[in-house]
């Protein structure tokens, strides 16, 4: 009597299981060198849809696993745009290891030319994780990456540029994790070597059981080696800013041993591990003579915002003095807004 039973209780979890997860049959092949690009679907309760594309990367030799991401969030096209030219450079026969690369994480909002959230669900898949398997579309986007991605891989790097309201100067991150030493120790190096002049560290202060929020700070909980590049500003395709982040993969990938096209380290490194925000406490026009790049000292005026009859309504001070990393450079802010981050070296 148990054994119908049995046997189509296993047929229906092999179905799921094929239905559900090309990504593991493709992830789990034998077949080398391999390069296939799979499109996972999504759908919620409220009839949402959106597809998160994946190509997969494996070379002839074992090694490491190496993903990259780009596209969290939609609008910023150096990233988007960097990581299209490696998916074209990029040749499996002289890889050591295995790739997976995210080209766009968030479709519906590039598509859509939606700056931070998914237009669907409003959610911003920059702040959705771990996720949720029977949430809205981009927390199932998330849950996918959590549950799938991450547990796989070695190396786990995010890349992020200056959205359209945004100016940033290029840099390199990591979470300073004291619960992977080792794994925060490998993520220093491989900023240090990646070619981008500042190098900034931020701090790991969640517990195991808070939501990490964003991507590669999922990954560092996770105990992968975490990293992201922020590179390009404004919403624009920035040449230089591609550069940087192709060089940045490339370095890290020669590192890593898995493939020889790096450029070498910057000669001169900038490390910075002290972060502070400033953040609107008035909804209106913000402005400011600084841009990204600039020194502040403590109290320095860094801007003002006007209510929309461009009257004066608060000014702006640092509170610390340092480097501004990113800004706001567009008019409008909301309260709440980071203004800007300063950032120096405790
Ligand atoms: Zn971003």
């Amino acid at each position: 009597m148990l054994k119908p039973y049995f046997i189509a209780l296993l047929l229906f979890s092999i179905q799921a299981g094929i239905a559900q997860n090309d990504f593991q049959d493709i992830f789990s092949s034998n077949t080398k060198p391999l390069k296939e690009n799979i499109r996972i679907e999504f759908q919620d309760s409220r009839n949402n849809q959106t597809f998160l594309p994946i190509s997969i990367l494996k070379g002839q030799r074992e090694g490491p696993v190496f993903t990259i991401v780009a596209g969290v969030h939609g609008f910023e096209y150096p990233p988007i745009v960097g990581v299209q030219e490696l998916l074209r450079e990029i040749d499996v026969d002289s890889l050591t290891g295995t790739l997976i690369i995210i080209p766009i994480a968030n479709t519906s909002s590039f598509f859509s030319r939606t700056s931070i959230v998914n237009p669907n669900d409003q959610v911003n898949l920059n702040g959705a994780f771990p996720g949720k398997s029977t949430g809205s579309v981009t927390q199932k986007i998330a849950d996918f990456i959590t549950t799938n991605i991450i547990p796989v891989s070695d190396i786990f790097l995010d890349i992020h540029g200056g959205g359209v309201n945004e100016d940033l100067i290029p840099f390199a991150l990591f979470y300073d994790n004291p619960n992977y030493p080792q794994q925060t120790k490998k993520a220093r190096e491989l900023t240090e070597i990646s070619g981008f002049e500042y190098i900034v560290s931020y701090p790991f202060t969640i517990r195991d059981d808070e939501p990490a929020k964003y991507v590669f700070k999922q990954a560092s909980q996770n105990g992968k080696v975490a990293l992201s590049f922020e590179s390009g500003r404004l919403g624009n395709v920035q040449k230089d800013a591609v550069s940087l982040i192709k060089n940045g993969v490339y370095n890290m990938l020669d590192n890593m041993e898995m493939y020889d096209k790096g450029t070498g380290l910057n000669a001169y490194l900038i490390q910075l591990n002290n972060q502070t925000y400033i953040s609107a406490t008035e909804t209106g026009l913000f402005y400011s003579h600084l841009k990204a790049g600039d020194s502040v000292k403590k109290g320095d005026n860094i801007g003002y915002i006007t209510n929309e009859f461009g009257e004066k309504l608060n000014e702006y001070k640092a509170h610390s003095s340092g480097i501004i990393l990113y800004k706001i450079s567009t008019p409008p802010v909301n309260v709440d807004d980071t203004l800007m981050c300063i950032s120096s070296s405790l």
